[in-house]
């Protein structure tokens, strides 16, 4: 067993491709995107998830690209601060907050030394038998893999292929989030984060290096017919959600609409976790957010991380690859499960639902020691 692909160049595959290259497999990445793409929403590499980077040598470049920002301030619709909680509190325990594609790319660059890349390529698609499994795919000539992994986010096509489609597996809950890069404006404060709120949808401007980030949060039941690549009917979506804001001119809500409607990098997506039974089915297995997203209320960069180790050592571990799947696992669910059952809480802080919870939460802030 030592011919292994890997969908997807997020944070999971590369990490995997650069621990199987060390216990001697042989790895080939395979992602649609032409090129490793910096930037995005910030995400944190924290717990076990530092001791991987740190034990790549990558934790250098990962401060590097740090955002810095240590406080969320929650602000009213005339921009006066009526709340604020520190986000750094734990960055003395060696946490790092970067943008997504940064972590992402500087991942694969450390992997790249020693697996195969497929930028541009996908798979079309997969038949297993007892020795391997045969792959086609969009561009790359057919191939034989002793083994699959899916680590291709919340969308995965390996999950749809191996496991069934998507609705099978990806639980909404009942929001919708989207992101647009900002040119940063002169009174960004470079390390916090503020956010508008009215009950039930949330605003932000996240500052990072040399570019912010627009950020809205908004609940709302799935809406089934819209499709994950529907730009138009998303952007339609956002700006119904936020139309009161829009019209009442509330905090930066014009511009950052203004921008969600015009600018090529338009992120969107519904909040979702991804529950499957079993994460593998013979010599498939499935990887970070394909497997088990926590949504962006999680820690899912982090638990993509600690998965893709966790997984290498138990294949490294166990030449049947059954019995490492199997092992992988039971090891890694101890981790996400938790996760999974506490983003409801961290969803109602950042979205509560009406003002009076609006209010409570903004009150409650001024009682932790960072408020004021
Ligand atoms: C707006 C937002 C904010 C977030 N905030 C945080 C946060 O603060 N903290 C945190 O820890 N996490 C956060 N997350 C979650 C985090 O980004 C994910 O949990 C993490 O990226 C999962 O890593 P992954 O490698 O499993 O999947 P991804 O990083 O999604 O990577 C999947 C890869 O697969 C590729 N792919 C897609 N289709 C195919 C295909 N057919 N074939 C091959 N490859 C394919 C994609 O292009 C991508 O490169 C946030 C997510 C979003 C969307």
């Amino acid at each position: 067993m030592r011919n292994v692909l890997i969908s997807g160049a997020g944070i999971a595959g590369p990490t995997l491709a650069y621990w199987l290259a060390r216990h001697g497999f042989r790895p080939t990445v395979v992602e649609p995107a032409p090129a490793a793409r910096p930037g995005g929403s910030p995400v944190d590499v924290r717990g076990p998830a530092l001791r991987v980077a740190e034990r790549m040598g990558v934790l250098p470049q990962l401060r590097a690209a740090g955002t810095g920002v240590t406080s969320l301030r929650f602000v009213d619709a005339a921009g006066r601060q009526v709340g604020r909680v520190a986000t750094g509190g734990r960055r003395g325990a060696g946490e790092v907050e970067l943008p997504r594609g940064d972590l992402a790319a500087l991942l694969s660059e450390a992997a790249r030394e020693h697996a195969e890349f497929l930028f541009g390529d996908s798979i079309s698609t997969l038949a297993q038998d007892a020795d391997g499994v045969d792959v086609t795919f969009e561009h790359a000539p057919p191939r034989r893999f002793d083994l699959v992994i899916g680590a291709d986010g919340l969308h995965s096509r390996v999950r749809r292929l191996a496991f069934g489609p998507e609705r099978v597996h990806v639980r909404h809950l009942g929001m919708y989030v989207a992101t647009v890069p900002l040119l940063s404006g002169p009174d960004d404060p470079a390390d916090g984060v503020r956010m508008y709120n009215a009950p039930g949808r949330a605003a932000a401007v996240h500052p990072g290096r040399g570019r912010s980030l627009g950020f809205f949060a908004f609940r709302h039941p799935e809406v089934t017919d819209l499709h994950h690549r529907d730009l138009a009917g998303q952007r339609r979506l956002l700006g119904a959600a936020y139309a009161e804001d829009e019209r009442t001119g509330a905090w930066r809500l014009p511009e950052l609409l203004d921008r969600a409607r015009t600018a090529d990098e338009f992120y969107f997506d519904a909040v979702a976790q991804v529950r499957l039974d079993t994460w593998s089915h013979g010599r498939i297995g499935l990887l970070g957010d394909a497997a088990s997203a926590v949504s962006l209320f999680g820690d899912g960069s982090s638990l993509a991380l600690a998965g893709a180790h966790t997984l290498a050592t138990a294949l490294a571990d166990h030449t049947e690859p059954t019995t490492a799947l199997h092992h992988y696992e039971t090891t890694h669910r101890r981790l996400v499960d938790p996760r999974q059952r506490n983003v409801l809480r961290a969803a109602a802080l950042l979205v509560p639902r009406t003002s009076r919870g609006l209010r409570t939460r903004n009150l409650a802030t001024h009682l932790l020691p960072s408020g004021g």
